[in-house]
């Protein structure tokens, strides 16, 4: 018989690099693993300081030692994560870059990963989740399955061959992870699926104090450690890999396509995103969308 579930639960940690704080990295990846949560990692491939350095197995020893015994996909995290351009007030290291030249980009970030962590590198999350219609084009041609961003994308960008287009619905923090569980169980019908980003300089354990005008740090070991058992003894709840949730559509077809985020990004407006989360669920369901985007008010990509 099939499992009845209420939705998915899906954990996105971005930015490990050459130079990022592994020994953080290495404590996030131990609870993971501790409460036999999957993760999905998004690894930039190219360090940022001059000269340029590529990722290598050294950099990312933790991680390798953490797939051995969890489930944890790696993504392609941009190129070198540097600010080239801007796309509505938010930075970017894609957006107007001309197609041929993203594309490189992301075939060079890909061969580096999968060098390191084998074949399978199938996702690409561009650094501030910003990107434009050529990015799409480039994750196609370079062969891979899924975009991880993109939740106002334009409907301009939605072509027929187009990559699955897989957002972050939910910054992780201990609010907004109570909430989405809650709203998740509450909208059942819809189940729905929570991407949760957070990044290793969330945590006050992070190795630098945070820059400033940047928020100050609000997730701790000991937090992220809370929030997954909870989630263990949630029996309703799975947590999978963005990867396998996009390879499980078809077996349970509930799986988000742009369409369906088409509609839901048309209902909450751009500004604010205050429009309370339920009126979305409760218009799907006269609408019959089978998945559900979950967004909450102050984001930050
Ligand atoms: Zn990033």
């Amino acid at each position: 018989m099939e499992r009845s579930f209420v939705g998915r639960v899906s954990f996105r940690l971005d930015d490990p690099s050459p130079t990022s704080d592994h020994a953080l990295e290495a404590e996030i990846l131990r609870r993971f693993q501790r409460y036999g949560i999957p993760l999905t990692v998004a690894v930039v491939p190219f360090g940022k300081p001059e000269p340029v350095r590529t990722l290598v197995l050294d950099d990312v020893r933790h991680i390798i030692e953490a797939r051995q015994s969890g489930d944890i996909e790696i993504a392609l995290h941009g190129y070198r994560h540097l600010q080239r351009t801007r796309i509505g007030g938010s930075p970017s290291e894609f957006s107007g870059v001309p197609l041929a030249e993203q594309t490189d980009m992301l075939r060079r970030g890909r061969d580096v990963l999968q060098r390191i962590f084998g074949e399978g590198v199938t996702g690409f999350v561009p650094p501030w989740n910003t990107f434009d219609g050529n990015t799409l084009k480039a994750v196609a041609a370079a062969g891979m399955e899924y975009l991880g961003a993109g939740f106002g994308a334009a409907p301009s960008l939605r072509q027929p061959a187009a990559p699955r287009i897989v957002p972050k619905t939910c910054t992780l923090n201990q609010r907004e992870y109570e909430r989405a569980c809650n709203e998740a169980r509450r909208f059942a019908h819809g189940q729905p699926w929570i991407v949760f980003v957070f990044h290793p300089d969330n945590f006050v354990e992070y190795r630098d104090p945070s820059a400033e005008g940047e928020p100050a740090p609000w997730l701790t070991l000991s937090l992220l450690e809370t929030m997954l058992e909870q989630l263990r003894a949630e029996p309703d709840i799975v947590a999978t890999t963005l990867q396998a949730a996009v390879h499980a559509d078809g077996v349970h077809g509930r799986l988000w396509n742009p369409a369906e985020l088409l509609w839901v990004g048309r209902l909450v407006p751009r500004a604010g995103w205050r429009i309370p989360t339920r009126i979305v669920f409760r218009r799907s369901r006269l609408h019959g969308l089978r998945c559900l985007a979950y967004r909450v008010p102050g984001n930050r990509d």
